[in-house]
């Protein structure tokens, strides 16, 4: 433990409470969060409550005191975790990950932020330009991507609305060289809450606003009046200089800018109908369009109020009923701004990604993963987003449950180290109900967006009810008409390893189609603006030669889930458990009840149960002598036992720490940190 802290902030990890019970552990967070200790650990994972005010804890001299210290040296940190994520790439060479995770407003993102500015100070300590360059470039990407990948919502006014995986490469001499992000399923909220439409029109300067036809006012356009407004927006100047520090060019910025007005114009755009034809009501708009999109009006108006269809051999133009014009033009806003989103991280991609490193120069180039994903959503109303988040939080759990408590069980086991069995829920079950091919959700869902003909939400719901009757963790009204939780015939409801949660199938036929009328990627591919036009190369196809079905949204981030967690389970991982205290923002207070229930469905308590159970740190034989034999007059130089186990044996006899050791077939185990602590000193001292 962080022993010079005193007993009064409470224990400093979970591991030592004196008995391991729900109420205790509540007890400890409750009263190391009131007393301004918002780090707790069980022992290498942080438990982090959002403290709701700027705390002093991430200076320089904070960063001072962590760096290069071991994790039970310094009271728990983030920084701590960082640092240890860190040693363990460089002095072993690993690839390593951290896993941030919680619910909307725990404070993942803050964390991760902390977690790359702790990494960016302790690097590159001989002030290399190069080295200086990517660090600078690496922290604002995440200023960009910020701005267009976060909104607010009524539980945190600075929600990332994306799924972020990003890797630091670094160099034999553990400094930055480099990155990848990786995001994952942006919500598409209509454009008009993202931050950086925000930032254009209050932020903008009045030519600029001008040229992309803008009003300074944001009650002006539909999808900000829907969306709600936030009030920072101060960040305009501050975007546009972090893209010209990362390296997109001037055409590309204003390209970027240019798709943001477009989606404000597109709101307002209002259709109307003569007898049989629908028109544009507000038709200056589709100049201004025609003008933002670099491509001709009569283009933007056809595309706007026809589809091209193919009917055999011959091609007609069919006109959209007010209602298909209505639902075009809202999926039109939705593509350009999710895929300028995907675009943008691809040109940061481009731009950081690790250049000019050859591994058989310099060494194994290495890799901290750092990953900040939305954590478990229930909401009044969940949909297809809530579906695919939850979904996602499920394979998350499944990894930490593998790579936390099974692997650690199995491997007592396989050692035959007297283990005492731990209970723990493993929710592989919920996992499968969802991904598993032909029988999951997905499946089911994929199946029913292939028909032809007209599938409603309904039809897949009866769908679902029929494959899923008799799944224990999926229920729905026609299944369970007695249950009064279950409000809605639309509704099916899936009990998660963080609770029940009931999902409206109204929508999931089409978010899973995620359709774009092929008229719409037609008339962005012809686009004169060579940026734009690169960001629809599908538009290239005529409408006789679009034969595939483009992959489903569904399918689409499956696949990126299941790539995700295979890639985290080649690393070492590190975690940091976000809890949110309140609903109210407040800093001071511990609603008791919601934190609980965070504390259960993260699975904080078993946590805690194996790592009791367990042992802090193990190494094989061979290994542990070769770095401890110079300690003991039995092993140096060299032993003369019957075995490399009886070697390490004698040798710990010798030093007095038998009773906190455990002996394995291949590896010995050694149960607290501080045996560990001790062992380093001895070695050092020699
Ligand atoms: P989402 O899933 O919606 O993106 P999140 O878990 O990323 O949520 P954050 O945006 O990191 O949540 O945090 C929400 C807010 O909580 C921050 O804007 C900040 O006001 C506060 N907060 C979080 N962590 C800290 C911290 N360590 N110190 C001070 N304030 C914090
Ligand atoms: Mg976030």
């Amino acid at each position: 433990m962080a022993e010079h802290e005193s007993l009064e902030f409470g224990k400093a990890d979970f591991v030592l409470l004196d008995n391991v019970s729900l109420e205790e552990f509540m007890a400890n967070l409750k009263l190391r969060f009131e007393k301004g200790r918002i780090y707790t650990y069980i022992g290498e994972v942080v438990v982090s409550v959002n403290p709701y005010r700027a705390m002093n804890i991430y200076g320089r001299d904070t960063i001072e005191q962590y760096k290069g210290r071991e994790l039970y040296e310094r009271p728990p940190h983030l920084f701590a975790i960082a640092d240890a994520a860190y040693k363990a790439m460089k002095r072993r060479n690993k690839d390593t990950c951290i896993v941030i995770s919680g619910e909307s407003g725990a404070g993942k993102t803050e964390a991760s932020k902390y977690i790359m500015q702790y990494i960016a100070a302790i690097t590159n300590p001989s002030q290399r330009a190069e080295v200086e360059r990517v660090k600078n470039m690496l922290l604002k990407s995440n200023c960009v991507l910020e701005a267009f990948g976060n909104a607010k919502t009524n539980r945190n006014d600075n929600s990332s609305r994306f799924g972020k995986y990003m890797d630091i490469n670094f160099d034999f001499k553990g400094d930055p060289i480099g990155g990848h992000i990786n995001n994952y399923l942006l919500e598409k909220v209509g454009g008009g809450v993202f931050k950086c439409i925000f930032q254009l029109v209050k932020g903008a300067p009045d030519a600029q606003l001008r040229s992309l036809h803008i009003q300074r006012d944001p009650t002006a356009y539909t999808y900000i009046k829907v969306g709600g407004q936030i009030k920072v927006f101060a960040d305009f100047k501050a975007v546009t200089d972090a893209m010209k520090v990362i390296g997109f060019t001037t055409e590309e910025i204003q390209t970027v800018y240019k798709i943001l007005a477009t989606i404000l114009h597109l709101g307002n755009l209002k259709f109307g109908s003569d007898g049989d034809v629908t028109l544009i009501e507000n038709s200056k708009l589709v100049s201004v369009l025609g003008d933002l999109l670099s491509t001709k009006d009569e283009n933007v108006e056809k595309a706007l109020l026809y589809r091209t269809v193919a009917t055999g051999r011959d091609v007609i133009d069919k006109q959209h009923t007010h209602q298909e014009a209505s639902y075009g033009r809202d999926a039109l806003a939705k593509a350009i701004y999710e895929r300028l989103f995907c675009w943008i991280v691809g040109r940061i991609n481009d731009i950081i990604e690790v250049k000019n490193y050859d591994a058989r120069v310099h060494g194994k180039n290495t890799v901290i993963g750092v990953l900040d994903i939305y954590g478990f959503e229930i909401f009044q109303n969940n949909s297809f987003e809530q579906f695919c988040i939850n979904y996602c939080n499920e394979k998350l759990q499944q990894l930490f449950i593998q790579l936390v408590l099974k692997q650690e069980q199995e491997e007592y086991e396989r050692e035959g180290i007297p283990w005492k069995h731990i209970d723990y829920f493993n929710n592989q079950i919920i996992v499968d109900l969802v991904e598993q091919q032909h029988k999951g959700i997905f499946a089911v869902l994929d199946e029913a967006c292939m028909n032809v003909g007209k599938v409603t939400d309904e039809m897949f719901l009866q769908a679902l009810n029929g494959k899923l009757a008799k799944h224990a963790h999926y229920t729905s009204r026609k299944l369970s008409p007695t249950d009064k939780n279950l409000e809605f015939d639309r509704d099916f409801r899936i009990r998660h390893y963080a609770g029940n949660v009931a999902y409206s199938v109204v929508g999931f036929i089409d978010k899973n189609k995620d359709t774009l009328f092929q008229d719409f990627k037609r008339l962005l591919y012809n686009s004169s603006n060579p940026v734009l036009k690169a960001m629809w190369p599908e538009g290239k196809l005529s409408i006789t030669e679009v034969t595939k079905r483009p992959l489903t949204a569904a399918t689409l981030f499956k696949n990126s889930m299941i790539s995700l967690v295979e890639n985290l389970a080649r690393k070492e991982p590190y975690y940091v458990r976000c809890i949110k205290p309140n609903d109210v923002k407040s800093p001071l207070l511990f609603e008791h009840e919601r934190c609980k229930h965070q504390v259960e469905y993260l699975g904080l308590l078993e946590n805690v149960r194996v790592r009791r159970a367990g042992f802090a740190n193990r190494q094989l034989y061979p290994r542990f002598l070769q770095r401890y034999k110079m300690i003991s007059e039995f092993t140096w130089p060299n032993h003369d036992l019957p075995s490399d186990k009886e070697a390490v044996k004698r040798l710990l006899q010798g030093c007095g720490f038998e009773h906190d050791v455990a002996y394995g077939k291949t590896k010995v185990f050694i149960r607290t940190p501080r045996t560990i602590f001790s062992l380093e000193e001895q070695r050092a001292e020699m």
